[in-house]
């Protein structure tokens, strides 16, 4: 029989924790950062307007129904999806070595790429992802038994790049090794390597004949220009990398319930590549089937209509600019509000950093007495999600920073 008395508990994940811990907080003042999800300036979770118009469209169809998708997922969104991460006019689009394949969002995307690579890639990779990452990389690579390790990333004295770390990790590690890479606003820090630290990477990578697997969450959510914040994605490619993509729709099309991701593989040029991709394709298409049958349809016709229609593609453009400004405005606002204060140390990352996050640099100490004594509600790494952010908070945020940095 199963000892099932036997089975420890699990931690609580620290991020759910800490929202459980803000709904229960009934101050009026609270202010929940924790959350890696965008508010609009009342706190209020924020459907983006071309959305409920697809939304609108989709469901005025008397044929829409409830049938499963293909196991590669709906063909317009996956299409649309690799055109929007590699570009149209990608040397992999029109000498057609990409293939892409519909997933559980990102952490799906993630999951199918780690699961491919453990079968079929040679020798026994580690992935080296950065420290800090995304809690869930770690978890993901662990569960399907890869290797993993870790390469420096984050400075704590210049809250910015540490490049030689980064350099130096990357150049020790075996030759054809995984690097997973965060194609823009790194989470949890919300910075990036510059096109030319980029550059610098890709000769490395080169180098060392690494796989570098891309990890890209926040496309034009980021910077509010799609292609700016595909820049490093499709540099690899015009360099001709072979190399793998995980592609989330919940942040730049608010889409995060309805798990609208793709996973793409890109094989390198040459006389093969579509031969090699067709086989790639296949050996997928039967990963997906084990593991979830056929993709979720909600998600993947909202964003795939939109991404398909210029009028509702120039739309999402405007909303993705909504977004992003109104957390760059929250930047320059905070930044403003600690300087004019007064408060000891720089706080010019703020406004160098980008995308949902930013890694202040205040200690756990720090957090948990914000948490005590202001109702802030943060991870104990210090990062705070800039969406939680608002007009009516910001300069609350910042006095009780100030408070507890003194
Ligand atoms: N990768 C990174 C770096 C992320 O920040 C996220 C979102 N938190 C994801 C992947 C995937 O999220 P989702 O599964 O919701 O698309």
């Amino acid at each position: 029989s199963f000892p099932a008395e036997a089975v420890p508990q699990a931690p609580e994940d620290p991020l759910f924790g800490l929202m459980a811990a803000y709904r229960a907080d009934t101050s009026d003042k609270k202010v929940d950062l924790g959350i890696g999800a965008y508010r609009d300036d009342s706190a209020k979770p924020w459907v983006l307007p071309v959305v409920k118009k697809a939304d609108n469209i989709i469901h005025s169809d008397p044929a829409l129904n409830h049938e499963y998708l293909p196991i590669a997922g709906l063909q317009s969104f996956t299409s649309g999806a690799a055109k929007l991460i590699l570009g149209a006019d990608s040397p992999a689009l029109t000498e057609k070595r990409a293939c892409s394949i519909q997933t559980i969002s990102g952490t799906g995307a993630v999951h199918l790429g780690g699961l491919f690579i453990s079968k079929f890639y040679p020798g026994t990779p580690t992935v080296y992802f950065s420290n800090p990452t995304w809690a869930n990389h770690n978890q993901i690579f662990s569960n399907i038994h890869i290797p993993i390790a870790t390469y420096p990333y984050f400075s704590k004295s210049t809250k910015g790049l540490d490049f030689d770390g980064m350099k130096n990790a990357i150049a020790d590690a075996p030759d054809h090794s995984v690097i997973l890479l965060h194609a823009c606003a790194h989470n949890p820090t919300g910075v990036d390597p510059t096109q030319d630290q980029w550059k610098e990477l890709a000769v490395l990578l080169k180098q060392k004949e690494h796989f570098p697997f891309f990890d890209c969450a926040y496309q034009g959510f980021a910077s509010g220009d799609l292609a700016k914040d595909a820049w490093a994605v499709r540099y690899f490619v015009e360099q001709g990398f072979e190399m793998c993509i995980a592609q989330s729709f919940a942040k730049n099309f608010g889409l995060y319930g309805e798990r609208a991701g793709c996973f793409h593989f890109v094989t390198g040029p040459g006389a093969d590549s579509q031969k090699t991709i067709g086989r790639i394709a296949s050996q997928l298409t039967v990963l997906q089937r084990s593991e979830i049958s056929n993709p979720p349809a909600y998600g993947a016709r909202i964003a795939g209509l939109v991404m398909n229609d210029e009028a509702l593609f120039g739309e999402w453009e405007d909303n993705l600019r909504t977004m992003s400004g109104r957390i760059i405005t929250m930047r320059k606002a905070l930044r403003s509000k600690l300087e004019e204060l007064g408060t000891p140390g720089t706080w010019n990352h703020i406004t160098d950093q980008i995308g949902m996050f930013s890694f202040t640099g205040l200690s756990e100490a720090q957090v948990l007495k914000l948490r005590d004594v202001a109702h802030v509600y943060m991870t104990k790494n210090g990062r705070i999600s800039m969406a939680g952010l608002n007009t009516g908070n910001v300069d609350y945020f910042a006095k009780a920073v100030d408070k507890v940095v003194r």
